[in-house]
C-alpha cells in the first residue's frame, strides 16, 4: 500500500512499505536524521494528520510523545495519508574525499585525539559528523571536535576488541590517507531558539559540544550555556582545564563536572533535575550513550522540558552498516 505524504512546507513525497525518512530521501525531500534506528531523535517529525505503525517501539519516542502528535520518521511507516511538521535545516553539502593523517595522541587512558588534514577548511555545522569508511566496506561515525575552518578534530573513545577504535586507530601514521565522508547529521547548535542552553555530556560525547562551543567563543550574543559533563573520575575530564577557561570567552557560560564513582553514584541528568526544578523555557542538548540520552529525555520531560527543544546525538555503533 502506498500513502501520500505531505509536509507542511507543501512538498509530498510516496510513501511504502519502508519508512517515512527512506520515502523522503528517496524522493529527494530532505528531512533532518542521525542514527536512523530510532535512537537520537533527530529525526522526529510532529503528525498534523494521518497514522503511522512502528515494528518497534523506538527507544528515543516516550509513550507522552507519541501520544502528544509525535513520531520518529526514520521508524515510522505511514498507515494512512500524512501530513507532517518537520525542521528543515540548511547543512553543507555530503561528499566523500581523501584525508590525511596529522596526528594521533592521547587525551586521557582510553580516549585518542584523532587530526585530519583535508587540505582546505572543512564545512561543516558545529555539532556534525563524518563517517570514516573502512577497507571492509563498513563505516565508523565520528563527530568533529573543533570549530570549522580549521584542521578537523575527533575525540575517539577506544571500544576494547573495536575493529577501528582498537584494532587500527593507534598504529595510524602521520601522512596516512583516510576515506571519509562528512558531513552528516541533524544535531546541531540552534541559535535561532533563543533560549538559555544546557548542555549534557558523557564521555567522548563532548566532542560535537566542544565544537560548538568553541564556535561561540567571544561572541558576545551567546546565551546563556551550562554545560554538565559525567564522568566516573576526574582521571575521565580531559580537556577539563580548556573548558574551565571558557568561562571567560563565553560570556554567561557554567562548566559542571559530575562524578558517578567517586562517592555518591550521580548522573549528569539527576544533577540537571536537581539544579533545575522547571526546564520549560530551556534548549537542551544531549551527547553520549544511547542509554544516557534515554535516561536523560525521561527525566526532562517529568521537568518540563519542551520536547521540540531537546535536541540528541545518541553514540551508537554501526558494526554491520554497509557502504552505499
Ligand atoms: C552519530 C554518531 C557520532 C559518533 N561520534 C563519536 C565520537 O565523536 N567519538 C567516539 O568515541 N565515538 C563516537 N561514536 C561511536 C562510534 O561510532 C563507535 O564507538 C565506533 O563505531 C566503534 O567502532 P569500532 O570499529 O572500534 O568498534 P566495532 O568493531 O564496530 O564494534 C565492536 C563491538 O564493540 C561494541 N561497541 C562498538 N561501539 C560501541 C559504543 N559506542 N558503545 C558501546 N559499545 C560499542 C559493540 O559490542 C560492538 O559489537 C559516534 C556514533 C554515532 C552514531
Amino acid at each position: 500500500m502506498t500513502y501520500r505524504v505531505a509536509l507542511e512546507s507543501g512538498e509530498s513525497f510516496p510513501a511504502g512499505d519502508g519508512s517515512v525518512l527512506s520515502a523522503a530521501l528517496d524522493a529527494g525531500v530532505t528531512l533532518p536524521s542521525d542514527c536512523r534506528q530510532g535512537a537520537c531523535g533527530t529525526c522526529r517529525i510532529k503528525l498534523l494528520e494521518g497514522r503511522v505503525t512502528y515494528a518497534e517501539p523506538p527507544m528515543a519516542l516516550a509513550p507522552e510523545d507519541e501520544a502528544g502528535g509525535f513520531a520518529l520518521a526514520c521508524q515510522a511507516r505511514a498507515a494512512s495519508d500524512l501530513l507532517i511538521r518537520s525542521q528543515s535545516l540548511a547543512l553543507p553539502p555530503t561528499t566523500r574525499r581523501s584525508a590525511t593523517v596529522k596526528s594521533v595522541s592521547r587525551l586521557a587512558a582510553d580516549v585518542f585525539h584523532l587530526q585530519l588534514d583535508l587540505g582546505e577548511p572543512a564545512d561543516y555545522a558545529p555539532g556534525q559528523y563524518m563517517k570514516l569508511h573502512l577497507a571492509d566496506g563498513t563505516t565508523r561515525n565520528f563527530s568533529m571536535a573543533a570549530r570549522p575552518g580549521g584542521a578537523l578534530e575527533f575525540h575517539v573513545r577506544r571500544i576494547p576488541g573495536g575493529r577501528f577504535t582498537d584494532g587500527q586507530l593507534a598504529r595510524l601514521r602521520e601522512g596516512e590517507r583516510l576515506d571519509i565522508e562528512m558531513p552528516h547529521g541533524a544535531f546541531i547548535f540552534r541559535r535561532q531558539d533563543y533560549r538559555p542552553v544546557i548542555m549534557a555530556v558523557t564521555g567522548t560525547g563532548l566532542a560535537p559540544i566542544r565544537s560548538m562551543l568553541e564556535s561561540l567563543l567571544d561572541d558576545p550574543d551567546a546565551p546563556p550555556i551550562t554545560l554538565y559533563r559525567g564522568a566516573r573520575t576526574e582521571a575521565d575530564l580531559y580537556l577539563h582545564d580548556e573548558l574551565e577557561s571558557w568561562r571567560a570567552r563565553i560570556p554567561d557560560f557554567r562548566y559542571i563536572p559530575v562524578l558517578s564513582r567517586n562517592g555518591r553514584r550521580r548522573y549528569v541528568q539527576d544533577a540537571i533535575c536537581a539544579d533545575f526544578a522547571d526546564l520549560s523555557e530551556h534548549a537542551v542538548y544531549l551527547c553520549g550513550s544511547p542509554q544516557m540520552t534515554a535516561a536523560a529525555r525521561s527525566a526532562f520531560r517529568s521537568h518540563g522540558a519542551d520536547m521540540s527543544y531537546v535536541y540528541a546525538e545518541g553514540f551508537s555503533f554501526q558494526l554491520q552498516e554497509e557502504t552505499t
